[in-house]
């Protein structure tokens, strides 16, 4: 694996970084893609841009000619070779292009919506960004959407700004400010780029039109002068085998295939290779390192390019077999004929590993299924930020065993009975057995509208615990009669309260000794449904108020005055384990201090311990 590393440093052995584009669903992120990558017809084709797998290169002529409009006096210097721009936008590749925490995408633009701020993804993506420590730029994007904007297509930024009246550009400096104390309010520094004294402690805010273009150049420019100012050791070179599969999938004439983006190194045909898949990693031999036919050769048999060997950065289509079940998000190591195989195949489990040791070691926790390894960990994290507790992760589409997995936690936990799938399908038989089960699946493509569904859906089963725990919930009292109405079927009885404080649906017991046995008995009364005070229905009587009329309902067999009960029996709040639980759950805030005292005194008369 270390072979090409020591090789001799020259312009030959430099490679391009690779650029990632994040944001907010809707921002414009896929239109910037589809704007750079189009050929400019008025300067003649823009030398060698080639549509890869999975990503667009952009060789530094390509990005000189786009640029040039904002380097008329060839002040820049181009360092790098090229530019490798990820071909899907968004969170998914970019949280799959990593190692061991760090990213290997080298640097990043993050498309904000001038009109609308920063959004849930925005911010989501900033955290991604941070965490894996990528420098980024901000485009913002859709200034053609600013009241009044005059167009000139292509045209740099200030040019553009300088041709606006008074009332864009005013718009335009109230935008920007926001912009900048919402950055600041995330803990970002930010500053339009153009007065940017330092890209290491400011982000770079280059204005930008998808539709016009105008900005465009900026940013692309922008773009190789953060890599150029933040790359390790100032430039890029070829070393060890850094690569990484974004997606697996069949393809005819190949069966199953994987399309990786190779960061670092050499990849040659025949070369062995080890990936993890969904039983434990996969080695085995390259068949074929495919690229796509260039446009103009798509008469050709096939719409692959075959290659011998394929140098960094870039992305490319590997056919090998024994590829079934390969792991996206997943890396790939070559193993050289000095490397040990079972290490490397270690190491490469140890990937899965980490992810799956991460669930709580109580078992007490919702199920995570994700659609490749990158996903699944930004999802875990996540989750950890949100105290959400995990019992199961999984990769891939869910079955009905992933549900039975899941379903162990109705006995255990059942608000947890929950799947939350992030970008993966369901199968039909797995979600027909969740419903009969009552397990929640929840699936999104966007991490936050998963937790948004668990976050509700936790707050309903609280909701209706509550609601349950109305019946169970028994706020202590005790009452002395004065005189009986009713005797049975409903009792009804005067009472003065002399401790605590009687509500209604409060269930009522005597505690008497029983005439054969002598033993302590609790007779269980019934309910109280009807509290009155000069004919008024009162909802409760204090301890200390004048006396009331306490109506006792129960279904069947109540106990009667003159057979069960005296009237000089004390009555009492009927307490249990249950219901003092209960209190402390749902009610801790509405309980008095002498009301617990009052618990505490009535514990030993129900034998609760
Ligand atoms: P993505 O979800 O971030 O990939 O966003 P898209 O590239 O699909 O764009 C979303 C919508 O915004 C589409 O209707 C685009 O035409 C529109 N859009 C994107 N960029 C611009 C822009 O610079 N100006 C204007 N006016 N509309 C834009």
């Amino acid at each position: 694996a270390h072979e090409a590393a020591m090789a001799a440093r020259s312009a030959d052995d430099l490679r391009s970084p690779i650029c990632c584009i994040l944001g907010h669903v809707d921002t414009g992120k896929t239109k910037l893609l589809d704007k750079i990558r189009q050929t400019n017809v008025q300067e003649g084709e823009a030398g060698g841009i080639t549509q890869q797998i999975g990503a667009t290169y952009f060789p530094v002529d390509a990005i000189k000619q786009k640029t040039a409009v904002v380097n008329r006096d060839n002040s820049f210097e181009f360092k790098v070779p090229g530019l490798l721009v990820i071909d899907t936008p968004g969170h998914e590749s970019f949280s799959n292009l990593r190692s061991r925490g760090s990213s290997l995408c080298n640097i990043a633009i993050l498309v904000v919506d001038i009109m609308h701020g920063l959004e849930p993804q925005t911010l989501e993506s900033m955290k991604l960004l941070r965490d894996r420590k990528t420098p980024f730029i901000v485009a913002l994007n859709k200034i053609d959407r600013l009241y009044g904007w005059k167009k000139v297509e292509n045209n740099g930024f200030q040019e553009s700004l300088a041709l606006q009246n008074k009332g864009v550009q005013n718009e335009f400096a109230k935008r920007l400010e926001d912009t900048k104390v919402a950055f600041a309010e995330q803990g970002f520094n930010s500053e339009l780029y153009y007065e940017n004294k330092s890209m290491a402690k400011f982000v770079s805010l280059v204005p930008t039109s998808a539709h016009t273009g105008e900005g465009i150049p900026d940013m692309l420019k922008l773009i190789l002068q953060l890599t150029q100012e933040r790359m390790v050791g100032s430039l890029m070179y070829l070393s060890e085998v850094q690569c990484t599969v974004l997606e697996v999938k069949a393809i005819e004439g190949f069966g199953m295939t994987i399309d990786v983006i190779l960061s670092n190194g050499v990849l040659r045909e025949g070369d062995k290779i080890c990936l993890c898949g969904v039983d434990g990693a996969i080695t085995t031999n390259v068949r074929a390192l495919l690229t796509p036919a260039p446009l103009k050769e798509l008469r050709l048999k096939s719409a692959y390019v075959h290659n011998k060997e394929v140098k960094a950065a870039l992305g490319v289509k590997i056919s090998a077999p024994g590829l079934e079940g390969a792991i996206a998000g997943s890396r790939l190591m070559v193993i050289g004929p000095d490397d040990d195989q079972s290490d490397i195949e270690d190491e490469i489990e140890s990937d899965l590993g980490a992810l799956f040791s991460r669930v709580e070691k109580s078992g007490r926790g919702v199920t995570v299924q994700a659609s490749t390894l990158g996903s699944l960990e930004a999802l875990l994290d996540f989750l950890k930020s949100s105290k959400i507790p995990v019992a199961n992760v999984g990769i891939g589409p869910v079955f009905k065993r992933d549900v039975m997995n899941c379903g162990t936690m109705l006995e255990k936990n059942k608000e947890y009975a929950v799947m939350l799938c992030f970008d993966v399908k369901i199968d039909k038989e797995a979600q027909a057995y969740a419903d009969d089960q009552g397990i929640k699946i929840f699936t999104a493509d966007i991490i936050y509208h998963l937790f948004d569904a668990f976050t509700k859906h936790m707050s309903i089963i609280a909701e209706k615990r509550k609601e349950e725990s109305k019946l169970l919930a028994v706020f202590p009292c005790v009452l002395s009669p004065v005189a009986v109405f009713n005797k049975t079927g409903p009792i009804i009885v005067g009472v003065d309260v002399v401790e605590g404080n009687l509500r209604m649906h409060t269930p009522i017991a005597a505690v008497k000794q029983n005439s054969v046995t002598g033993l302590k008995e609790i007779v269980n009364i019934g309910r109280v449904t009807g509290i009155e005070r000069d004919h008024k229905q009162l909802q409760n009587c204090k301890k200390g108020q004048p006396s009331v009329a306490v109506k006792i309902e129960m279904g069947s067999h109540q106990p009667t005055y003159g057979r069960h009960l005296e009237e000089k029996d004390t009555l009492y709040s009927l307490i249990s384990r249950a219901s003092i639980d209960c209190l402390k759950e749902f009610y801790r805030s509405d309980v008095s201090n002498d009301e617990w005292l009052l618990i505490k005194k009535l514990k030993p008369l129900f034998d609760i311990p």
